[in-house]
Formats: C-alpha cells, sequence, structure tokens
C-alpha cells in the first residue's frame, strides 16, 4: 500500500495501538491528543498535542499538512471532537474513519445500576455512601451537592487545588490492572458504591470485575 499520511485523534490505548500498527506498515502517522494528562504516554509517530479550534480549525490543519486519512480513536464519551471531526471531514473530503470500542455488557453477578447522566447518577448514591468515583476531573461537579457522602476520587494528576466535596480523598492514579488490586482499594477505603461511565475496552475494566468480587453495586453511567 501506497504510504498515507493519516492523523489519528487519540488520548485511548486504542489510539496508541493503531499508531503503532500503522507507523510498522510504513505510513507517516500523527497522533492528537487533547492535552489533559501532565504526562500522557506517547504514541508511536509525530504527536501535537491540545485543541484545534473547533471543526474549521481541524479542517485548516487537514488542509494544511495534506492528510489523506482521518482516524477518530477518541473516548467513546468525548463527543465533541467526534462531532468536529464529522465536520471537518466534510469541509475537506478527507476520508473519516471511527474507530468505536464496544460497551461492557453486564455478567451475571454484576449489580448494576444504569443511569444516563452524571446528574442521576449522584442522586442515585444513598445518603451516607462511599463513593468510588472513576471519573475523569471534569466529571466530579455534578456529586460535589451530595454532603451526605463520602468521595474516593481517583485521578491521574493531582488537582490544582482544594475540591469541593464536604469528605473526600484523592487517590492519585491510573485504573489498575487487575481485579484484586482494584479490590484492595475499595476495601482499604471502605468503598460501598463504584460509579463509572459505560466506556468499554479492556484498559478499566478491572474496576469492574473487583466490584462483581465484593458484590458491590455499580452506578454506571450509559452512553447516548
Ligand atoms: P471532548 O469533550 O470531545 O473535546 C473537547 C475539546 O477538546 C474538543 O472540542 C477539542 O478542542 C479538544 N480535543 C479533544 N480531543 C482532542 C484530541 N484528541 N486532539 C486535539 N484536541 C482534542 O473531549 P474530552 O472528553 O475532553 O476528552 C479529551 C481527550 O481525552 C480525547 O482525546 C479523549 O480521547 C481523551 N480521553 C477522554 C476520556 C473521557 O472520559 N472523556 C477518557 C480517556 C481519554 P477544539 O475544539 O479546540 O479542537
Amino acid at each position: 500500500m501506497a504510504r498515507q499520511r493519516i492523523l489519528i485523534l487519540g488520548g485511548t490505548a486504542e489510539a496508541r495501538l493503531l499508531a503503532e500498527r500503522l507507523v510498522a506498515e510504513g505510513h507517516l502517522v500523527t497522533t492528537s491528543l487533547a492535552g489533559r494528562t501532565i504526562d500522557p504516554a506517547m504514541p508511536a509517530g509525530a504527536v501535537r498535542i491540545g485543541g484545534f479550534g473547533g471543526a474549521e480549525g481541524l479542517a485548516a490543519y487537514l488542509r494544511q499538512e495534506g492528510f489523506c486519512r482521518l482516524i477518530d480513536a477518541t473516548h467513546p464519551f468525548a463527543h465533541r471532537i467526534s462531532e468536529n471531526a464529522i465536520k471537518a471531514s466534510a469541509m475537506t473530503g478527507v476520508i473519516l474513519e471511527q474507530h468505536l470500542r464496544p460497551r461492557w455488557q453486564k455478567q451475571p453477578g454484576d449489580r448494576w445500576k444504569p443511569v444516563a447522566s452524571l446528574e442521576a447518577a449522584a442522586e442515585t448514591l444513598p445518603p451516607g455512601a462511599t463513593a468510588f468515583l472513576a471519573l475523569g476531573r471534569q466529571y466530579l461537579h455534578a456529586f460535589t451537592t451530595r454532603s451526605d457522602c463520602r468521595f474516593v476520587i481517583r485521578m491521574v494528576d493531582a488537582p490544582e487545588g482544594p475540591l469541593p466535596f464536604a469528605d473526600h480523598l484523592v487517590v492519585l492514579g491510573k485504573p489498575a490492572s487487575t481485579a484484586n488490586q482494584e479490590a484492595d482499594l475499595f476495601t482499604a477505603h471502605g468503598v460501598t458504591h463504584l460509579v463509572c461511565r459505560n466506556s468499554g475496552g479492556p484498559a478499566g475494566y478491572a474496576k469492574l470485575i473487583a466490584a462483581r468480587n465484593l458484590a458491590l453495586p455499580v452506578i454506571i453511567i450509559e452512553r447516548d
């Protein structure tokens, strides 16, 4: 196959695997990252970091750099960049490929309570719960009104200032790769509920196995 200039919209483990494969095939690959984490895992090929300035900005970048393929391998809850990719593809004629992870499916033993929004997830917590929030930092706000609950909040990078929760602690780091490690974390902090989104993919699944093994209720925010 002829060498192609390919832009991957990334920020996921799948995007990194894709970049590695396409670079190994001899293509000229650039991965775009939003710049949300301080020390992101770097994919193979070239990397650019930061927003484009909307769909128009992305279209201008595609034209300027002469890309012939655009691959959206972003997180399934990153809606805005995916909408921009569709518009930019229509504006430029650059072919768009969408890589969407399948959602996780409930298994025997799971105690899932599916909800449609962060607000619904916050309302679903019973008073006195100790909730483990496995969400990005931009998704915490809805829970700050629940001063009758305690929150254990996992974050990749330390927060820049105090978080507006009455009772909380921050666990720094990425999701653990094994269910036993996740279960130990839940037990050590007296977690009674897990709150997460139905992101799909292998990287964040260990927490759901841990919750199943501990018979913990999971308030799971489903995709649109
Ligand atoms: P979003 O709401 O869809 O995007 C908000 C804005 O951030 C976009 O309009 C765009 O700015 C910029 N942006 C997002 N992804 C970008 C990328 N790959 N390269 C350049 N600019 C990007 O996205 P989000 O939910 O904040 O997620 C940001 C990134 O983190 C995504 O790339 C996603 O793959 C990754 N991520 C997200 C989650 C999550 O829970 N949402 C989890 C893991 C990883 P402009 O309009 O200025 O171009």
